[in-house]
């Protein structure tokens, strides 16, 4: 089999770069996947009950990014959707990320009226901050706010989902749920929000919809990778695996799914809802909330329980940002550069980043750009 391209994975990073190596250089792309499906963690299907679910946990869409958006809006049409969160402390449901509304829930108002103008007195209306800057404050009432939140948001969350405590990661990981000082419930503030109006799997089987594009499932690249004939190669799975681990393994987190249909029209407040402090998971999703999916019976909801990752038993979703494993991925990525005109790396696990779905996108759209649209006279 002659390719120009052969692709690992057929996630976000591989399918979104095969998509433009055929429609912009007509190009032949051959993608290799290991899973029985397209779509990457992205993927989703309609359930025995046909309730549309997301098989690798709850994919929420936003971006900042017009660009993205206006790429992706190609394969997609949208149903608007602004994912709303809450979470279990001390038995009140509140809003997450942590903001005006959640304190007033939570304390009497007779002490929420001073911490409330304590938090507008330093910080503007809207501004998001980090729990490590409010537990820097030098204010009493908000120190203790912090030590408070801290505590009950993101501790025991934090200890389960990465077995590790917020201190001990990157500040960037808890930094991805701010305290905001302000009433909106939303998790996201973006500017684009959305779901594809058909699913994410349909919006990956449009864009790879081209006679210059195989897809092969099932199918460990190393398996095939000696049989097919091709110029260059982009891999989107595990950066380690590639180099054979020669530098060791680096730590990723994986989850267990554990799906649980409903025969009643409701099984929660919202979309998602954590459970910082209870029970061995982190959170439970109803997928019907987050897909406006309508005219069904019953609902779908999926508890979601971290585990360490073990190579050949389960799934490597997140990379563990922590300064040792950034030095241990540095090693792998100064290999990645010697070979650097026959393979490209790119993707959460080859790039060994915490990207979320629009930043693989605006990646490998700079990567096209940059490192493969240059070569077209080649
Ligand atoms: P992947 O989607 O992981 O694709 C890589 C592919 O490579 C996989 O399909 C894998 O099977 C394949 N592969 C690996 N090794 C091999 C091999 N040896 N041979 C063949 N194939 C191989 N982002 C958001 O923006 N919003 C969210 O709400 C959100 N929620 C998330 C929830 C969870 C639980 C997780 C884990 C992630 C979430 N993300 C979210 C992030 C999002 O899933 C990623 O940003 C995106 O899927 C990354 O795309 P990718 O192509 O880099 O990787
Ligand atoms: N987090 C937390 N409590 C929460 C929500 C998030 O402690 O109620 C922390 C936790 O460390 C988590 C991180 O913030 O891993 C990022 O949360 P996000 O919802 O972005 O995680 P993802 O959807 O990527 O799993």
């Amino acid at each position: 089999m002659k390719f120009d391209y052969l692709i690992v994975g057929a996630g976000f990073s591989g399918s979104v770069m095969a998509e433009r190596i055929s429609s912009i250089l007509g190009k032949r792309v051959l993608i290799v996947e290991q899973r029985n499906h397209i779509a990457g963690n992205a993927y989703d299907y309609f359930d025995e009950n046909g309730v549309l679910v997301h098989k690798f946990g709850p994919h929420i869409f936003h971006t900042n990014s017009k660009k993205v958006w206006d790429y992706l809006s190609t394969y997609t049409e949208w149903t608007p959707y602004y994912h709303k969160v809450l979470g279990m402390l001390d038995g009140e449901m509140v809003p997450i990320p942590f903001n005006l509304n959640s304190l007033n829930q939570l304390f009497p108002s007779t002490s929420t009226k001073a911490i409330e103008d304590a938090l507008l007195d330093q910080y503007k209306i809207g501004e998001k901050i980090t729990i490590q800057q409010l537990q820097n404050n030098k204010n009493k009432q908000l120190k203790a706010l912090a030590d408070y939140i801290y505590e009950k948001v993101f501790h025991g969350y934090t200890v389960k989902q990465w077995g590790l405590k917020p201190e001990d990661l990157d500040p960037s990981v808890t930094g991805r749920v701010p305290v905001i000082i302000s009433r909106d419930n939303r998790y996201f503030q973006d500017k684009y929000q959305a779901m594809p109006k058909h699913g994410y799997t349909e919006m990956f089987k449009r864009m790879l919809h081209s006679p210059n594009i195989k897809v092969l499932l099932n199918t460990d690249y190393k398996e095939v990778i000696a049989d097919v004939h091709y110029k260059k190669l982009i891999f989107t799975g595990p950066i380690d695996l590639y180099f054979d681990y020669k530098f060791g393994p680096l730590p990723y987190r994986s989850l267990r799914f554990e799906f649980e249909f409903h025969n009643k029209e409701e099984f929660q407040e919202t979309g998602q809802i954590n459970y910082p402090n209870e029970y061995d998971f982190t959170r439970i999703t109803e997928f019907k909330k987050l897909t406006h999916q309508k005219n069904i019976l019953g609902t779908t909801i999926a508890r979601e329980y971290p585990e360490a990752f073990k190579i050949g038993i389960n799934d490597p979703y997140y990379p563990v940002p922590k300064k040792e494993h950034r030095d241990k991925y540095l090693l792998y990525e100064t290999e990645a550069q010697k070979i650097k005109d026959k393979v490209i790396f790119a993707g959460r696990l080859a790039e060994y980043k915490y990207y979320n779905m629009d930043q693989i996108v605006a990646r490998a759209l700079h990567l096209f750009d940059k490192e493969i649209n240059r070569e077209k006279d080649n």
